[in-house]
Formats: C-alpha cells, structure tokens, sequence
C-alpha cells in the first residue's frame, strides 16, 4: 500500500469515531471522502446526505450523479479524481452546517489536502468556497481559477443548487468545461519544463536525469487569464 493511501485510510478511521461535535449523534456512517490519492484534481462538497449517511460515501444521491456527469464532460473520471466534503458527517434535516461544526471539521480536510496535495482543488458550493475566500460571492467568482498557497483553486456552483435551480446548471457545465484548461495551465506553472541552450545539452546531459522541480509559489490569491 502507498505511504498516501495509508494515511488517507488512517485519517478516515480517526474520522468515523469522532465526536468533536455534536453531528456525530445522529450519524450512521462518517463521510471521510473517496478517489484516487495521486490524483491532481480534487473536489470539495459540503456535507453528506441521507444517502451518504447511509453508506459512508460522498456524492451518491442525485446531487452525485450530476457530479458524476459532470466530472465525464471534463474528460475525467470519477475513479481518477479525489472528492471529499467540508463537513464529514449529515447535519440533520439536511441543515447548512454551522459555524463551530465546521471548525472542529476543518483539520481533517486540511490533512487530507496535505497529504494528497492536489494541483488543482475545485470547490462545490459555498461553504468549500469560504475556505478560500471567505469575503467573494460564488454567483461572483464562480469558474474563476486563483492560485492559492500553490494550488489553483476554482470554485463552482455546488451540483445541488444546479438541480434546483435549473438557471444554474449551463453556468455549472461552462465552468466544468474549463477544468482540463485549468489543470493544463496548473502543471505548466508548477512543473516548468526548462529548455536548455542546444549547444551546452550534450555536455551538461547527466547520466540519471532529475524529475523537474516543482516551482513554488506565493501564498496569495492569483487570478489566471486563461480566458
Ligand atoms: N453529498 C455530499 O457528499 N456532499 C455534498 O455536498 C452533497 C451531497
């Protein structure tokens, strides 16, 4: 097993007893999250559902199914993508969740980003998007890539709200098309391919070649211009 999976699966068993808040008393099943632990694409909801609450996993009612569909249209997969919540049990009756839940949540995404370190995070929904920027509106910066802490951050309408509200969904489509553009622009920036002057190559050409470095970045908030 990679040294990413065990933490990923450690982190989900400190997840499913905890009792922080109080969400843990009405929960059957801890949401902790699921996908690919090497992916480079993350995907950040709010809080599970009935559905979720049932079965452990995140995203698998309706609101899932778009998601799902919408993940294919970039030219993803699901399998290949890592998706997880802000909050990681259901808050009863399907309630925002509150302001003390999601702070004695937080450490658990944080560590599941640190260890899963994704070059592009996309957020679902408002609460994902607060964590990033707390002070933006989503009707305002929805599809709107900025670069924070070394990862491009876009956030997006949550896939609920396009189902409700039907005005949503070609803004949530459009958004969701740009993604692979996104994820291009995230691997040129962070893996910089360095081109050597032809004639100085063949001296300098070591014998066992380095994987380029990763470029760092500043922690403030860049917006791209890729459209
Ligand atoms: N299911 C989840 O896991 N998260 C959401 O935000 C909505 C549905």
């Amino acid at each position: 097993m990679s040294v990413k999976l065990d933490q990923i699966n450690q982190l989900a068993e400190e997840i499913s007893v905890c009792e922080a808040c109080s969400l843990h008393l009405a929960r059957k099943k801890a949401v902790p999250g699921e996908g690919n632990v090497s992916t480079q694409v993350m995907f950040i909801g709010e809080a599970p559902g009935a559905n979720e609450n049932e079965t452990g996993r995140p995203f698998v009612g309706q609101a899932g199914n778009f998601l799902n569909q919408l993940i294919q249209a970039a030219g993803l997969s699901r399998r290949e993508v890592f998706i997880a919540n802000v909050v990681k049990c259901r808050p009863p009756s399907n309630r925002d969740p509150m302001t003390e839940e999601l702070t004695a949540c937080a450490h658990f995404l944080n560590r599941q980003i640190e260890i899963i370190d994704p070059l592009v995070i996309v957020t679902l929904g408002r609460y994902s998007m607060a964590r990033y920027f707390p002070l933006e509106r989503i009707s305002q910066i929805h599809g709107q890539g900025k670069w924070v802490n070394n990862r491009l951050i876009v956030p997006m309408f949550h896939p609920a709200a396009a189902l409700h509200q039907p005005n949503l969904r070609p803004q949530l489509e459009k958004d969701f098309a740009m993604l692979p553009a996104y994820l291009e622009e995230a691997k040129r920036k962070r893996f910089p391919v360095v081109e050597e002057p032809a004639a100085e190559k063949k001296e300098e050409t070591p014998a066992v070649q380095e994987e380029p470095r990763p470029q760092s970045f500043g922690g403030e908030a860049e917006q791209l211009s890729l459209f």
